[in-house]
């Protein structure tokens, strides 16, 4: 049998938007407790396989199996439920909320209290929320309005709102996109040492390449909705195709 058990197993994935071929046949197996990195060039179609993963997307082709469970075809709200987890972008309405009224809000959502907060469950909430900002290392900015964040914080509070809802397959489309080199490297170092010390899988898309070779521990190469070659950082690194393709320029 296998060394590692998957936690995901994507059979034969392809998915068309119209008459073009996003992605052409896209088999993966990722092992519990992996921290994979999805790269490639733009136009790969690596947001497009991140969102057939959380169930985004309709006429998706092939068979996805999470945690033994044939999920195919699922809706978000369902894999989310068996454990898939994605950050989703702070809403314009959320940018004048603070920090701590967010994590609040993702509390709620996660838990699907929405009806009455009793003042014991806010309480409750409340703690939990402060708990997770001080995890992501933003307590000392609860009060403040996510929209005086830096880029880099809010990319944290994204990431402490996603691991609210305890998914054990965490889904990161470009989570340092726009950050500095420094805030790059901080931002997923705080991630791994979060997934490590919860046992979640990750899977991510990452243009910075030393990120992705401190962060992953194994890397999927995407070329124009095919994989072009997978292997640890430092074979894919080595990979002469993958060099020509994408590291070359
Ligand atoms: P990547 O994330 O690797 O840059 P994407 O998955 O975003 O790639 O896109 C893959 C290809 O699919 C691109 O050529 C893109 O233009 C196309 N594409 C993505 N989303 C849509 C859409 N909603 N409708 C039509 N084409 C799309
Ligand atoms: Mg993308």
């Amino acid at each position: 049998g296998q060394v590692m058990q998957a936690i995901l197993s994507a059979r034969h994935i392809r998915k068309s938007y119209g008459a073009f071929v996003a992605l052409r046949d896209i088999s993966l197996d990722i092992p519990r407790g992996e921290r994979h990195a999805l790269i490639g060039p733009n136009g790969a179609g690596k947001s497009t396989f991140i969102a057939c993963v959380a169930g985004q997307l309709s006429g998706v082709e092939g068979q996805m199996l999470f945690k033994d469970e044939n999920v195919t075809a699922l809706p978000p709200a369902a894999l989310a439920r068996r454990g898939i987890g994605r950050t989703f972008q702070i809403s314009r309405a959320f940018l004048q909320m603070t920090v701590l009224e967010n994590m609040m809000a993702a509390h709620v959502i996660a838990s699907g209290q929405w009806a009455s907060l009793s003042r014991r469950i806010y309480a409750e909430r409340s703690g939990q929320a402060c708990a997770m900002l001080e995890t992501v290392g933003l307590a000392d900015r609860a009060r403040d309005r996510v929209a005086d964040l830096s880029l880099g914080d809010r990319k944290r509070l994204e990431f402490g709102m996603a691991l609210v809802g305890e998914p054990d397959l965490l889904l990161l489309d470009e989570p340092t996109a726009g950050m500095s080199i420094k805030e790059r490297h901080a931002l997923m170092e705080m991630v791994a040492a979060r997934v490590d010390a919860e046992g979640r899988t990750l899977i991510f898309v990452e243009h910075d390449i030393d990120v992705v070779m401190k962060i992953a521990q194994r890397v999927t190469v995407m070329v124009r909705g095919a994989v072009l070659a997978a292997g640890t950082p430092s074979e894919i690194k080595a990979n002469d195709e993958v060099q020509a393709v994408y590291l070359g320029g």
